[in-house]
């Protein structure tokens, strides 16, 4: 008796975990997914790979994985340091990059740049392929060349990358004393946005380009959202107050967001993610202190240096990643808070080196719905996580 009703519960708990898995499934893909943030573009130029080749092992992403992971649309970052001399000319080669990606793979890739756009691919099983550019000085100063990059398609920028710009300083500048590569954040130079910056901020609404406030100090968010019109974007950065990194928002900064009806798609890197990680990853470095120098002798981008001991010591590895339900921690917070209006999803998948334990690539997007599923939300409140504040942003941003 014991053992048949053991046997009845245990077929239970398999037959609603099973339906579990089908709501998740039917949910997931049902929804329109945009993920803001992917560094794919400079890790696929870096590594001499494209994003059209099968990269499982190699990168987080690609693009039989992304669609496979259920994303309609993603924001490609186009991204260079702070001290490249012509970075205006860097961010047009990642851009005709994407374009070529593109157009090689018509059924399965299209370029977008509005909402309805967005709608059309994801109704013919297409991925949406947006453009973000992350940093401004990819302008180089001059507002022509954000004009020109609007009309190139690009829907997003990032005030500033880790590196000020000449007219906005940055997260990192506004908090380190030492000023980044390229960073001009003197003694003398002012914390936040200059008039100039001011322009740049009031041409983005009027374009209808979004406002995106990661990786800027908190000087220069304070004066964006005195100025801005339109809804802003925080494309890829975590809650300051689960872990108090720069790169994260403080919760005045996330209420402010909120009343201006924005939007803050997090990110998944787990320095942001876990404050603990910072201290597990600095001792995996002292460990390994030696043969990291010598292996910076042979190239000085720290990148394949990372790749090289991330696959010779997977364990330690593996043992540096947060569990994600910490991720969701972050969701679960900014919904508390601000409500479920103004989240979202930024990966950084190949911008960043360690991710929670499940999330190894793009094609692991299911499981982040079948764990909002497990915390209680609705298909109505996961649809606007997924894609469809995004969406409202955007469309606000249209408007003219
Ligand atoms: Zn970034």
């Amino acid at each position: 008796m014991f053992q048949r009703r053991l046997f009845l519960a245990i077929t239970g708990i398999v037959f609603a975990l099973g339906i579990h898995a089908q709501q998740g499934k039917k949910i997931h893909f049902g929804s329109i997914l945009i993920d803001t943030h992917n560094d794919i573009p400079s890790t696929a130029i870096d590594e001499g790979v494209s994003f059209d080749q099968s990269l499982k092992n190699k990168t987080h992403s690609d693009l039989q994985r992304m669609l496979a992971g259920g994303v309609d649309a993603q924001f490609f970052s186009i991204w260079c340091d702070g001290n490249k001399k012509n970075p205006n000319a860097w961010a047009w080669r990642e851009i005709d990059t994407v374009k070529a990606w593109a157009s090689r793979n018509p059924q399965k890739m299209v370029m977008a740049t509005s909402v309805k756009e967005i709608r059309k691919a994801s109704r013919r099983g297409q991925l949406a392929s947006l453009l973000g550019v992350e940093g401004g000085h990819m302008i180089e100063d001059d507002m022509g060349k954000l004009i020109e990059l609007h009309k190139g398609g690009v829907r997003y920028m990032t005030l500033t990358w880790n590196n000020s710009t000449s007219w906005a300083t940055s997260a990192l500048d506004e908090t380190s004393p030492n000023p980044s590569e390229g960073g001009a954040l003197t003694a003398q130079r002012k914390k936040g946005l200059t008039e100039f910056g001011q322009e740049v901020v009031k041409m983005m609404n009027q374009l209808g380009m979004l406002v995106d406030l990661s990786h800027v100090g908190e000087q220069t968010f304070w004066d964006v959202m005195k100025i801005v019109t339109k809804p802003v974007l925080v494309s890829h950065s975590c809650v300051y107050t689960l872990c108090p990194h720069r790169r994260n928002l403080k919760d005045e900064q996330i209420k402010a967001i909120a009343k201006n009806g924005g939007v803050i798609h997090l990110n998944f890197y787990s320095g942001f993610v876990d404050p603990a990680f910072e201290a597990r990853s600095d001792a995996f470095t002292a460990k390994h202190k030696t043969e990291m120098d010598s292996l910076l002798k042979v190239n000085p981008e720290p990148y394949f240096m990372e790749v090289y001991l991330f696959n010779k010591y997977p364990e330690e590895v593996k043992a540096l990643r947060p569990p994600m339900s910490m991720l969701l921690d972050h969701l679960d917070y900014i919904v508390k808070i601000a409500g479920v209006d103004h989240v979202g999803l930024g990966s950084d998948f190949d911008g960043v080196n360690s991710l929670p334990e499940g999330l190894n690539g793009v094609e692991d997007f299911p499981k982040i719905t079948d764990e909002l599923i497990k915390r209680g939300y609705s298909k109505k409140e996961i649809q606007k996580i997924l894609g469809g504040n995004l969406l409202r942003v955007m469309a606000a941003n249209e408007k003219k």
